[in-house]
């Protein structure tokens, strides 16, 4: 794949952009629904300059509480695969496609996607990560515009911008069926082998 050059917004920059992008996210009443039922919308986390970002589905009810994404039990084993990459939370970028949580945790609606995109590209933009790893199905699906499924999704790497874009299962598909945190593991290490990390 051919290298393009990162963007060269300063720290501060980033995180100026960040900031107006979440005080709109804040206010946003796009999704009428959303907006009545969130406790809180919930932006993203992480390092504005992180070379590697996270794509998640939408905030959960512990999110919803905390106002950050991730946090729940998906989190905790989101926080030990970030680990075992042998990287902290400080240093990734971690997001979701949508901001706010829906009722019951349902999936996020093709309108609701579309209405909340603008912000994701704020934030891929702001933050220009060198990799975007898109966790689950509506996460890929949502951010490279395909019906195909996760599993053929895996291992293999697309772009969006200058990101190369990798995807992979979902935590909560993981706290589901264990069995499938190898495949993760496998994932990560194409990943972080790339990034010039070599993972035993
Ligand atoms: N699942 C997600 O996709 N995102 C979160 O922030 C939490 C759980």
């Amino acid at each position: 794949m051919v290298e393009m050059k990162r963007s060269s917004l300063s720290l501060t920059q980033r995180e100026e952009r960040l900031h107006v992008l979440a005080d709109c996210v804040a206010d946003c009443a796009r999704c009428p629904e959303l907006a009545q039922t969130r406790t809180q919308t919930v932006f993203g986390v992480g390092n504005p300059e992180a070379k590697l970002m996270f794509l998640g589905e939408a905030p959960g009810a512990d999110e919803d509480r905390l106002g950050e994404p991730f946090v729940g039990r998906a989190g905790q084993l989101l926080n030990r695969i970030i680990a075992a990459c042998k990287l902290t939370r400080e240093e990734i970028y971690i997001c979701n496609v949508l901001k706010c949580r829906p009722p019951e945790n349902r999936n996020p609606t093709p309108a609701e996607a579309r209405n909340c995109r603008e912000y994701l590209d704020g934030q891929i933009s702001a933050v220009d990560p060198d990799y975007i790893i898109c966790l689950g199905t509506i996460a890929a699906q949502n951010l490279l515009d395909t019906n195909v499924s996760i599993g053929r999704l895996r291992g293999k790497f697309f772009r969006y911008g200058r990101a190369k874009v990798a995807c992979t299962y979902h935590p909560s598909y993981l706290l589901r069926n264990p069995a499938a945190k190898k495949e993760v593991w496998t994932d990560m290490k194409i990943v972080m082998r790339d990034l010039g990390v070599e993972l035993q």
